[in-house]
């Protein structure tokens, strides 16, 4: 396997980082998560754009001018012979010595891993996922904004493993008002009074880029589509509701908190997206 590392491509076995690395010892860096098909990437202007703000949020500049990515990208692709393709970009602090000054480090460190697509069950697209509440609550905005994709993952991770130890699919979970935000790598859509929801940007979550293209799509088809702030109580009246992010495209979810949504399967709505998604997707390959 191919690993792009700072500045060349080098054998996983070689692909290693400093243990000074600021990434490692304080999560202090951003990164993105994109999808290859047939050797073109889902949505890459819109991953690239992202990875530079998260950059430019955490203070952080990119070592690698944006026009340089697709080529770097379609590199670590080609390289491991892959057509299909789950590709992490990592971009850390770098390395330096101990110390929250970001200036210890001179140059950020950058990977780029590319993987068969991860696969999920098959079966979860056909019945639907479970979701808890988890009881950890989403990042402040004010404190680590949802918005910058950084490496810093405990709040997700913590309510991850409540979400598995509960024997559920995933942790969805709410901001400090009490509205429900995101799950731990996916964005929350649902249907309601014939309407698709979505919590929207300002309750604290990522801007997902299917998440975007969701709305779009539905927007096309004359879907009425709702962004707002939406209480559990809310979600509990849906007859509907899925999951969004590059990995999964459109995973429905079936329960909360052991819970039926709707009639416990996958609804009308959720399957005629999964279609459009699908049958849309050269639109968005770059
Ligand atoms: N929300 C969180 C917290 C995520 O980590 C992700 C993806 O990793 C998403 C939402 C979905 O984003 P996207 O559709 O851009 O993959």
């Amino acid at each position: 396997m191919w690993i792009y590392l700072n500045d060349r491509f080098v054998d996983r076995k070689a692909a290693v980082v400093s243990v000074f690395d600021h990434g490692f010892l304080y999560g202090d860096g951003v990164y993105e998560t994109l999808r290859a098909y047939g050797g073109r990437i889902f949505m890459l202007q819109q991953h690239l754009s992202r990875l530079q703000r998260s950059g430019h949020l955490i203070g952080l500049d990119l070592p690698i001018p944006e026009k340089d990515w697709p080529a770097l990208l379609n590199e670590a692709i080609g390289r491991n012979g892959l057509m299909d393709a789950y590709i992490r970009i990592t971009v850390s602090r770098g390395e330096g010595e101990i110390g929250l000054d970001p200036g210890l480090c001179k140059h950020p460190t950058v990977v780029i891993v590319a993987l068969p697509p991860q696969s999920y069950p098959p079966h979860l697209f056909r019945v639907g996922v479970k979701l808890i509440i988890s009881r950890v609550s989403r990042n402040l905005a004010a404190a680590l904004p949802p918005r910058i994709k950084s490496l810093n993952f405990l709040n997700n991770i913590l309510a991850k493993q409540e979400a598995l130890q509960s024997g559920a699919f995933d942790a969805l979970m709410l901001n400090v008002e009490g509205h429900v935000t995101e799950c731990t790598t996916s964005n929350l859509f649902f249907v309601r009074t014939g309407r698709l929801c979505t919590p929207s940007i300002a309750c604290g979550i990522l801007d997902g880029i299917t998440r975007e293209v969701v709305l779009l799509l539905a927007q096309e088809q004359g879907i009425p589509v709702e962004e707002g702030a939406y209480t559990v109580e809310a979600l509990r009246q849906a007859k509907e509701c899925f999951l969004t992010n590059t990995s999964m495209e459109i995973m429905p979810a079936c329960q909360v908190d052991h819970l039926p949504v709707g009639s416990g399967r996958p609804g009308p709505l959720t399957i005629r997206l999964q279609e459009l998604f699908r049958s849309n997707l050269a639109r968005f390959l770059g």
